[in-house]
């Protein structure tokens, strides 16, 4: 599928990537979404998270997060090397801008695993690019599960991220889909058919007018 764009051959114009962005209470699932999102559509880029928290066990520098000190991230600020950043769970968290914007302009799709403020964010600053999932949990007894069961997390690290879930839940419906990751394998068909479906938005396909165009001057 790499020489078809939202289902237009590239020689028609392309267009432009979309920033599919995740969100949801810690251990709903979204991390291990985007990943297998990512293996079966190799086209899709993750936005790398830039983070201050410390790295967990089996976590790669630079492929799961980029990992910095405070000092470091201040500087990123500073420099307005961020599309957008946030302060979550007592650490930054940020998005950086540069390669974001390369895989957009080379018409590649963008997945952000990021909190409800990272998500606002970057709907008010690319509200045409921006297409928002939600992922709920069954249940706040299964998320708990999950998180345990993860097993890297301290308990009271994961003590403090049930507590947060609620909050985090509380702004499901400042997004376009919401998807409750029961069973992975329907969770991830329904963020499958999310892609392709926006995909073949009108505005992703600036091609469009100029072939409506020729079709209409075939009559003349
Ligand atoms: P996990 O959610 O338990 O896997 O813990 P993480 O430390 O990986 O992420 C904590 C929260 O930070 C999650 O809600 C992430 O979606 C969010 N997050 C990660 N990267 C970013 C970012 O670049 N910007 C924002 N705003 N949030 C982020
Ligand atoms: P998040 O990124 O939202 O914090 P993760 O992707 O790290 O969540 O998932 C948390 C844990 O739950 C992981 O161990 C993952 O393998 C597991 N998990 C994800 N989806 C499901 C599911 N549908 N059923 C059972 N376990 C799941």
């Amino acid at each position: 599928m790499s020489n078809s764009a939202g289902g237009a051959p590239r020689h028609r114009g392309g267009r432009r990537g979309m920033m599919l962005v995740l969100s949801s209470p810690s251990g709903a699932g979204k991390t291990t979404l985007s990943k297998r999102l990512i293996a079966q559509n190799p086209d899709v880029v993750l936005s790398v998270s830039t983070t201050t928290r410390p790295m967990r066990p089996g976590e790669v520098d630079g492929q799961d997060y980029v990992f910095v000190d405070d000092a470091a991230f201040e500087a990123l600020i500073a420099g307005e090397g961020f599309y957008e950043w946030a302060r979550v769970f007592e650490h930054y968290y940020g998005s950086p801008k540069a390669p974001v914007e390369e895989a957009l302009s080379e018409g590649r799709d963008v997945i952000f695993d990021i909190d409800w403020q990272g998500a606002r964010k970057l709907a008010e600053q690319a509200p045409d690019d921006v297409v928002r999932v939600f992922v709920l949990p069954p249940s706040m007894k299964l998320l708990e599960d999950r998180l345990k069961k993860r097993g890297q997390d301290s308990k009271d690290v994961i003590d403090g991220r049930m507590a947060r879930a609620e909050a985090e839940i509380s702004h499901w419906e400042e997004y376009d889909y919401v998807i409750v990751n029961e069973d992975f394998a329907g969770a991830l068909e329904e963020l499958d058919r999310i892609l392709h479906a926006e995909r073949l938005r009108r505005t992703r396909r600036p091609w469009l007018s100029r072939f409506v165009d020729q079709l209409m001057n075939e009559r003349d």
